[in-house]
């Protein structure tokens, strides 16, 4: 089992997981050390999961070279890429992040259906719940794959879909973070029910393991959240479900803000002029630096310092090296026959 101590708050029990080789190349091992958020390069200690490229699509703005280079000037040793319910930008974000030398990591937010993914009443499945999703190794980035693929061709309504069966099939490997204000969790919160929030919150832990679920945190000065934000900490401290702080990335500069509205309202089929488009309720949806990020969170340190130890575990190997072939069954009474191009060597 994997031993990995979280950062809870009040009771900072750290264990130093050795991370794999190679697992922040050219950078130095972070220490965890007690009672602190751990120090990445630099001084760096936040690693953003919650980053939307223009994969998602006309919902997010930031190009993924764009975010890249902006995590890389800003010394942070990882990144992750989770593209609002599909996996597009995955292999072009793997690979710009390992020529940039920052570490890729290879995510989803995914849409959880309220009932079965099948299910496509208007009234009672037009609003999933979020969920953000990370692969930790390759079993969990073929999980992903499974999970974007099914949302797509079995359970798409207005979004790709899954639901919690589907999900809890298809969790080994995965860490799961419990979203934004449209998360399962949060969202019970907003509508007065920490009973349900906890619930769901112990559902997710159960299915994705206790190192393995997180609450998330997220400051964008929305009134709805203040509640969501206390109760998350409230029952992490509860239950020992770890925090961790991200934030909702769509552009990759804060002087991006207006283009993403430009973008918003394409996709709701507005104009800038519309009184009803839909709108961010301020410009903080950039990729921010460590300190802001901290500046967010002054009493949690250990929201910020777990970005860092789930970075150091999520270890996928996309490299295109070997041969990628289909794994084929072949029927009772046959076998499989290679043949070289050339006769001679069959
Ligand atoms: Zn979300
Ligand atoms: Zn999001």
């Amino acid at each position: 089992m994997q031993q990995l101590a979280i950062l809870i708050s009040g009771d900072l029990k750290i264990k130093s997981p050795e991370p794999p080789p190679g697992a922040f190349p050219g950078r130095p091992k972070y220490g965890i050390i007690e009672g602190t958020s751990c120090t990445g390069a630099r001084g760096v200690d936040f690693v953003h999961f919650h980053v939307h490229s223009d994969f998602s699509l006309r919902d997010g703005l930031g190009k993924v070279k764009d975010l890249i280079q902006a995590a890389a000037s800003m010394g942070m040793p990882a990144l992750a890429l989770t593209d609002h319910g599909v996996m597009f930008g995955v292999l072009h974000f793997y690979h710009a992040a390992q020529k940039a030398g920052i570490k890729p990591i290879v995510g989803c937010e995914i849409y959880v259906a309220p009932r079965g993914m099948t299910d496509r009443d208007p009234q009672q499945d037009t609003r999933p719940a979020h969920l953000l999703l990370l692969a930790e190794n390759q079993a969990g980035y073929h999980n992903l794959m499974q999970i974007a693929t099914a949302a797509q061709l079995e359970g798409f309504y207005y979004k790709p879909r899954v639901d919690r069966p589907f999900l809890a099939a298809h969790a080994e490997g995965l860490i799961a973070l419990s979203s934004c204000g449209s998360g399962e969790v949060p969202r019970h919160f907003q509508h007065g029910r920490p009973d349900r929030a906890a619930d769901a919150a112990a559902w997710y832990r159960d299915v994705f393991g206790p190192d393995s679920f997180f609450l998330e945190l997220q400051e964008h000065d929305l009134p709805d959240m203040v509640a969501v934000n206390r109760g998350l900490v409230e029952l992490s401290r509860q239950t020992g479900i770890p925090l961790v702080a991200t934030n909702d990335v769509h552009y990759v500069r804060r002087d991006q803000a207006y283009a993403h509205e430009v973008l918003l309202s394409i996709q709701t089929g507005k104009t800038m002029t519309s009184p009803d488009r839909l709108r961010m309720n301020n410009d903080s949806y950039y990729l921010k630096s460590a300190d802001e990020m901290a500046a967010l969170f002054p009493d949690l340190p250990e929201a910020l310092g777990n970005t860092l130890l789930i970075a150091e575990r999520c270890n996928v190997d996309l490299a295109p090296s070997g041969f990628h072939l289909p794994r084929l069954d072949v029927p009772q009474g046959y076998c499989l026959l290679y043949t070289s191009p050339s006769p001679r060597d069959s």
